[in-house]
C-alpha cells in the first residue's frame, strides 16, 4: 500500500490559499469601495492557515466587512471544487495513474491539525480530481504516525519533515520525500533521520 500526503505534496496548498484570499478581497474591495491590495494585505495577517479554515474565514468577513456571505462562499466553492483541480500537480496525478497501472493500491494520508478543518480538506480532496484514482482516505487529527497502520510494510510519500521524522519513527522504513518549489519552509530542514531517504522534486523520477 502506498500512503501519500495531500498538502504540499500532492496539492499545491499555498496557492490555494492566496487564490481564495486575493478573491476575497476583490469582493469586499469591490463592495465596498476600498482597494483590494489593501483588503489583501488586511486578511493575509488575519489568516491562519494552520487553525482556520476558509468557510468561517469567509463569515467572519461578511460581518466585519458587511459583503454578502453568500457570495464570499459561493466565490470559495467555486474555487475548492470547480476548479480545485488546477492546485493538483500534473506529475502527481500521472503517477497515481502509473501506480494504478501496476495495481497498486493508494491511500491518502492527510493530517489536519482541527477537528472543524475536516470538512475542508474532505472538499479539497473531492475537488483536486484525484478521488478517482485512489482507494482509501485518512483524513485524521492524529498525528498520521500514531494510526493503526501497517507502517513496516507500507511506502509513505511526504514533504512534512515532521511527519517523515514521526513516520521513521513509528517502523515505516519505506519513505520518499517530496521537496516542491515555493515549499521552502519544509523543504529547507534537514532531517532528524539516521539515514539518507529517497527526495524528489518530481514525481516522474520515481521508479515503482
Ligand atoms: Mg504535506
Amino acid at each position: 500500500m502506498y500512503y501519500i500526503d495531500f498538502d504540499n505534496t500532492l496539492y499545491e496548498t499555498g496557492r490555494l490559499t492566496k487564490e481564495v484570499l486575493s478573491t476575497f478581497a476583490k469582493v469586499i474591495g469591490k463592495t465596498q469601495g476600498i482597494n483590494p491590495n489593501i483588503v489583501l494585505e488586511e486578511l493575509k495577517k488575519s489568516f491562519n492557515s494552520t487553525v482556520d479554515n476558509f468557510e468561517s474565514f469567509a463569515t467572519n468577513l461578511s460581518e466585519k466587512y458587511n459583503v454578502n456571505e453568500h457570495t464570499l462562499q459561493s466565490h470559495l466553492k467555486k474555487i475548492l471544487i470547480e476548479n480545485g483541480d488546477k492546485f493538483t500537480f500534473p506529475d502527481a496525478i500521472e503517477f497515481l495513474k502509473r501506480l494504478r497501472k501496476k495495481g497498486e493500491n493508494i491511500c491518502i494520508l492527510t493530517y489536519v491539525a482541527q477537528k472543524k478543518n475536516l470538512k475542508q480538506q474532505a472538499l479539497k480532496l473531492a475537488g483536486s480530481g484525484i478521488l478517482p484514482y485512489i482507494d482509501e482516505v485518512y483524513n485524521t487529527t492524529r498525528f498520521k504516525y500514531e494510526l493503526a497502520i501497517d507502517y513496516k510494510n507500507g511506502i509513505f510519500i511526504d514533504d512534512s519533515p515532521r511527519d517523515l521524522e514521526g513516520l521513521y519513527k513509528a517502523g515505516v522504513r519505506h519513505l520518499i520525500r517530496i521537496k516542491k518549489p515555493n515549499n521552502l519552509k519544509r523543504t529547507s530542514k534537514e532531517l532528524n533521520i539516521p539515514e539518507e531517504i529517497p527526495t524528489y522534486t518530481s514525481f516522474d523520477e520515481i521508479e515503482i
